[in-house]
């Protein structure tokens, strides 16, 4: 098969699709890769890199031009969808359920749209976000320690604290990937750390890990303000499936919260669970509210690209060769957790959640 990986162009996007070891992978068993000229020069992976693997270095029209397959980060831009053609496969991160342009472009292109986001495992996870999920709840807590900063607003907390000086109190809402990755950080830079959820399995599981080194609470009323009110550092990390992010946090607690104490809400990007929170950038990702320093990043593991890449590749590589190697009905056929991923073939909307949320047939 031809694959195509193009540059990314969303603004501040230096993710790629595929890092020179996947090129390698593909090349060894006998497929072509077609890489943009400076697709992932910007995390490190110059064009030479990419030739060495095995990969043709192309401009972005003749990239388009020559793949079967395009492997992709981002939902395409408008600019990218009008190049797609019919039966082409395109495998990337869609988010269709809030984009009706995009839906539309892509319906209009004709091209067979795998999207990340929906493929499946055997536990009904979601194994293509999972990755991102351990890199933003890694990174929460190395952005939290750094807003306790003083001169970043916070009340002047080392997390670790040092001997004769308590720790700094870490309190973690939802223990799912986010929450339990920051939980490995935050223990590990030597925090008081409590994490608090309503899956008594997602408990159980945090306390066979860890044991009295942290403590688990069930996620009530009560228990969440008692936290929340002698915490330092907060984390949003809770989810529910196909849901805005439940507002666990009202603006009245946010007011009673310890001056300079810090709210990293990971859940953004589901609306966020405090009243209070709304998006910000990497350029400029705080905000103060009651004198609580809100971090509310909406693209946390953008910031670390070059990780997130290669997280990502770890994840999408095995379904990447296997449409490569099976072709795409084969490929959809034989496994039934990667065609949970299709969202639109020949102009067809085939997820049923995308065509609620935009009332359109599927
Ligand atoms: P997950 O499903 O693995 O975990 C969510 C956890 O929240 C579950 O354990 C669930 O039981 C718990 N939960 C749900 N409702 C709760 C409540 N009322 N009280 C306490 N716990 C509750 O999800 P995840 O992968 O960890 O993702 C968490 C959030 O982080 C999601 O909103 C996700 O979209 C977001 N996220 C954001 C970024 C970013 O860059 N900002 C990156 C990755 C993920």
């Amino acid at each position: 098969m031809h694959i195509g990986v193009p540059k990314e162009i969303k603004n501040h996007e230096y993710r790629v699709g595929l890092i020179p070891h996947s090129v390698r992978e593909l090349v060894r068993r006998g497929h072509r890769v077609f890489v943009e000229h400076a697709a992932g020069s910007g995390i490190g992976y110059s064009d030479a890199l990419y030739q060495q693997a095995g990969a043709e270095l192309l401009p972005v029209e003749e990239v388009f031009a020559q793949a079967d397959m395009l492997v992709k980060v981002k939902e395409p831009q408008p600019e990218e969808c009008a190049r797609l053609r019919p039966g082409q496969i395109l495998f990337t991160y869609l988010h269709l359920a809030p984009d009706r342009a995009q839906t539309e472009a892509l319906l209009t292109s004709n091209a067979i749209c795998i999207a990340y986001e929906t493929v499946t495992d055997a536990q009904g996870r979601l194994p293509l976000l999972a990755p991102m999920s351990e890199v933003a709840g890694r990174m929460a807590i190395q952005a939290g320690a750094n807003c306790l900063e003083k001169a970043r607003g916070g009340r002047g907390v080392l997390l670790g604290g040092v001997p004769g000086v308590p720790r700094g109190k870490v309190v973690i809402l939802g223990g799912g990937v986010v929450g339990s990755n920051a939980l490995a950080m935050a223990v590990g830079l030597g925090a008081d750390v409590t994490v608090l959820d309503k899956s008594p399995d997602a408990l159980r599981r945090l306390d066979a890990q860890y044991g009295n080194r942290i403590h688990t609470l069930y996620s009530t009323g009560a228990t969440l303000e008692e936290q929340l009110l002698a915490a330092d550092l907060v984390i949003g990390a809770v989810l529910v499936p196909g849901a805005a992010a439940p507002k666990l946090i009202s603006a009245e607690m946010i007011k009673r919260m310890q001056p300079g104490s810090v709210l990293v809400d990971v859940a953004i990007d589901q609306g966020g669970c405090a009243q209070t929170s709304s998006p910000t950038t990497h350029a400029e990702p705080t905000y103060v509210v009651d004198e609580v320093v809100h971090y509310c990043v909406a693209n946390m593991p953008g910031a670390v690209a070059r990780t997130s890449t290669q997280a990502l590749n770890n994840a999408t590589l095995p379904f990447v060769l296997a449409l490569a190697d099976k072709g795409v009905k084969r490929a959809l056929a034989d496994d039934a957790h990667l065609a949970q991923g299709l969202n639109l073939s020949g102009g067809v909307l085939c997820n049923a959640e995308v065509a609620q949320a935009l009332q359109l047939p599927a």
